[in-house]
């Protein structure tokens, strides 16, 4: 069965982020068909685009034999336990995991973007990316390090 590199966000600002994020990165750790975990530092974030306390994030990476869609739907499974709730469009949220990269693969379905839609717009993303991967290019978009000027100036940093 062939192997990808996948990327996923992970972010929290309602509730003990430090507990749920840790418990939820455990979670995906233990997914199957993945091996060769890897996680970013943990950065704090002001809210964009949201509201209420500043955000947690954090980058992750490992090798998945999981398909992209298998990947998203393990995801949101995590993130019903941590009771994540959407009570309008960019709510606070106690979890949020997101599919940012599937090796090279550029997709587009009703429920499954990838890269990210929005990564590239968004520091608290490409700064633990970078951290984790110094080198990779999103697809369509370019190198990381490049997108990075972009967001610079946005409020975001390394977590004590
Ligand atoms: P959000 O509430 O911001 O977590 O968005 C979740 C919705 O975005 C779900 O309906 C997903 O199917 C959809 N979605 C599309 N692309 C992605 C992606 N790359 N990662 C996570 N959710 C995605």
């Amino acid at each position: 069965m062939s192997e990808s590199q996948a990327c996923i966000g992970l972010g929290a600002n309602l509730g003990d982020v430090r507990a749920v994020l840790a418990a939820a990165y455990a979670q995906v750790r233990q997914l199957p068909g993945t091996r060769y975990h890897r996680c970013s530092p943990w950065f704090t974030s002001a809210p964009i685009d949201s509201s209420g306390p500043d955000y947690l994030n954090a980058v992750a990476c490992f090798d998945t034999t999981l398909s992209p869609q298998a990947l998203l739907e393990a995801l949101q499974g995590i993130e019903r336990c941590h009771a994540r709730e959407r009570p309008y469009r960019n709510a606070p949220r106690t979890l949020d995991l997101d599919l940012l990269l599937y090796g090279d693969q550029q997709i587009a379905t009703s429920t499954l973007t990838v890269p990210h839609p929005r990564m590239h717009e968004r520091a608290f993303v490409l700064l633990p990316l970078a951290a984790l991967l110094p080198t990779v290019v999103i697809p369509g978009l370019g190198p990381v390090s490049t997108l990075l000027s972009s967001v610079a100036g946005q409020s975001v940093w390394r977590a004590g």
